[in-house]
């Protein structure tokens, strides 16, 4: 029994427990999700969370009754009978096309729905299961919709799958990247600016650019070369290109200029072809490699918008690549190896690996899809790769490696994504001229190794609970001055590290020497300084780590330790 079939099947005994306690309920909808479930009511008053106890203790009645999930095939004429005081479920009935609808009754309560489902509510454990939290939700996340209560549930197969996700989930909260980075200054969102449009504050900008940098270094040396590209383009580029076709959900409406429209750019694709085109390429050139922090903008329903890991606009540190046929798996296979080796460089060792099939809008041939979907599983065969199929994933222009990667807490984050594209370099008409000097077409790659730098930095905040290893650490030390007298030393603390390039900040406020230790610690600062007398005199630093007094150590034999630990991007 697939565990989303049973989460799934609590959501219907959800909403029958619900339709016990409160009569004259409207059904939205309700589906498995990660960990658990959730199921939209429309109820007659507000929940309080003094009622989820209720709601479950009723749940548990239901399971233990033994009832069957019978299914039903009815016309749709009889099915909206059933349904007639079911406005949401009416509504999604009206745009079937199909002439018979699915619906699945559990002792008094009848839903609509394709499934899958448990036979028996006996195949569930009624203590391995339990409601989270009540939210309000938009009929079908859209603002213009009336709202529904949430109510979420989580689910597992065991009493103790289910203990432990909880004792997770505590750690969980401690490290919401939303909190910290409100506690460590690094973003912020404002209402007035819009929703899922982060404000990078300075400290978080610094975090940012330490990223960018190394991304720069990293791929200057594998020879990509850097471009920028404008965050507009005619309408035109993009009805070329088929995301106007195939793509337009996510982008936003046309913005009118003189009489000319143009759009915010879902990606960046286009314009890396546009620089390609502007001269005759020869088979020498190639693999052609453009690498650009693009900032692109996305359309995301308000309801799903989460933080800094989903935005309306973010930076990719996106790149494509142009090659031969004979050259696609020989990059395949360099562009993993490369991601592999930046992700564990920020201290991810775990991932779970997914191949993407072709989605139900597509742009290209069948022929061309199933060539390339081959080509990258023997790739991440021949690199000895665990993964698993994620069908119907793809991009409408081509199959694709997604990598997630896993945090301390042993949760998946969606990072890396390598595509390869048949499409576009035929839409554009792209070429190449090969060593008998005729023209052929190039084979694009589309990748993103740590995806977008905002999502990046949401999850490196979860993974480390904020305490970023040294070299990330937008300010690595502070100088804890004991006295006034001891200023003049901690200035030339400062200066020393300055010299060495170490990102400090001088604590010479009216405020206690353990109270300034004490916030230090708050602001996940990696070494405190303090410097007194005996500090003074000795030429050497009084160093407090990770909570933790390590003692006196000479200054200079500080700042090789931390520029030693910096290099190594420790
Ligand atoms: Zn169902
Ligand atoms: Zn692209």
């Amino acid at each position: 029994m697939k565990i989303e079939t049973i989460r799934h099947s609590l959501a219907h005994i959800l909403a029958y427990a619900v339709q016990e306690l409160f009569p004259g309920v409207k059904f939205g909808i309700g589906p498995a999700i990660e960990n658990g479930f959730y199921y939209d009511f429309d109820l007659p008053r507000a929940l309080t969370p003094e009622d989820l106890p209720k709601i479950e203790k009723k749940m548990r009645e239901i399971i233990k009754k033994n009832l069957e999930f019978r299914i039903k095939n009815l016309e749709i004429n009889e099915a909206k009978k059933i349904f007639k005081d079911q406005p949401y479920k009416l509504e999604l009935m009206n745009e079937l096309k199909e002439k018979k609808v699915k619906c699945y009754e559990t002792g008094k309560f009848i839903d609509f729905c394709k499934g899958p489902h448990v036979r028996s509510t006996k195949e569930i454990n009624p203590e391995s299961f339990k409601l989270t939290k009540i939210a309000g939700a938009y009929w079908r996340g859209s603002e213009k919709n009336p709202m529904l209560t949430r109510i979420y549930g989580i689910a597992f197969k065991t009493k103790k799958e289910l203990l432990n996700f909880l004792k997770a989930e505590v750690e969980a909260e401690k490290r919401d990247h939303r909190l910290l980075g409100q506690k460590l200054e690094l973003f912020s969102f404002d209402e007035e600016v819009g929703a899922g449009l982060p404000l990078w504050h300075s400290k978080g900008t610094i975090l940012r650019k330490i990223i960018e940098d190394y991304l720069y270094k990293e791929l200057t040396s594998q020879g990509y070369q850097w471009i920028v590209s404008p965050h507009i383009g005619k309408l035109d580029l993009w009805k070329t290109s088929g995301h106007w076709e195939l793509y337009r959900e996510n982008m936003y409406s046309p913005i009118k200029i003189d009489e000319e429209e143009y759009m915010l750019k879902p990606m960046n694709c286009p314009f890396h072809v546009k620089i390609y085109k502007t001269k005759i390429r020869s088979y020498k050139e190639l693999p052609i490699k453009y690498a650009e922090l693009g900032t692109v903008y996305r359309y995301e329903k308000s309801g799903v918008l989460h933080g800094l890991v989903r935005v309306r606009g973010f930076t990719q540190d996106d790149a494509h690549i142009w090659c031969t046929p004979e050259q696609l798996s020989t990059e395949l296979i360099k562009l993993l190896k490369h991601g592999f080796k930046i992700l564990k460089t920020f201290g991810f060792k775990d991932y779970d690996i997914y191949l993407s099939t072709r989605p139900e809008k597509y742009a290209g041939t069948l022929k061309g899809w199933e060539k390339a979907t081959n080509l990258l599983k023997y790739v991440l065969e021949k690199l000895k790769l665990k993964y698993q199929i994620d069908p119907g994933g793809g991009v409408f222009y081509g199959p694709k490696i997604d990598i997630k990667i896993k945090d301390s807490l042993g949760r998946s984050w969606q990072c890396t994504t390598i595509q390869v594209d048949f499409n576009l370099p035929e839409k554009f008409n792209m070429n190449y001229i090969d060593k008998k000097g005729r023209k052929q077409r190039p084979i694009m790659i589309h990748r993103a190794l740590i995806g977008s730098v905002e999502r990046f930095i949401g999850v490196l905040l979860e993974n480390y609970a904020g305490a970023l290893p040294l070299w990330l650490s937008p300010i690595q030390v502070w100088i804890i001055p004991v006295g006034t007298h001891h200023k003049k030393y901690a200035k030339e603390v400062t200066k020393k590290l300055s010299d060495s390039e170490a990102r400090w900040e001088l604590k010479d406020e009216n405020e206690t020497v353990s109270k300034k230790i004490r916030d230090g610690e708050l602001q996940k600062i990696p070494y405190l300084l303090v410097v007194g007398d005996k500090e003074m005199n000795t030429k050497s630093v009084r160093v407090r780590s990770k909570n933790k007094d390590l003692g006196l150590i000479s200054l200079t034999k500080f700042i090789e330790k931390i520029k030693l630990k910096i290099d190594n991007k420790k």
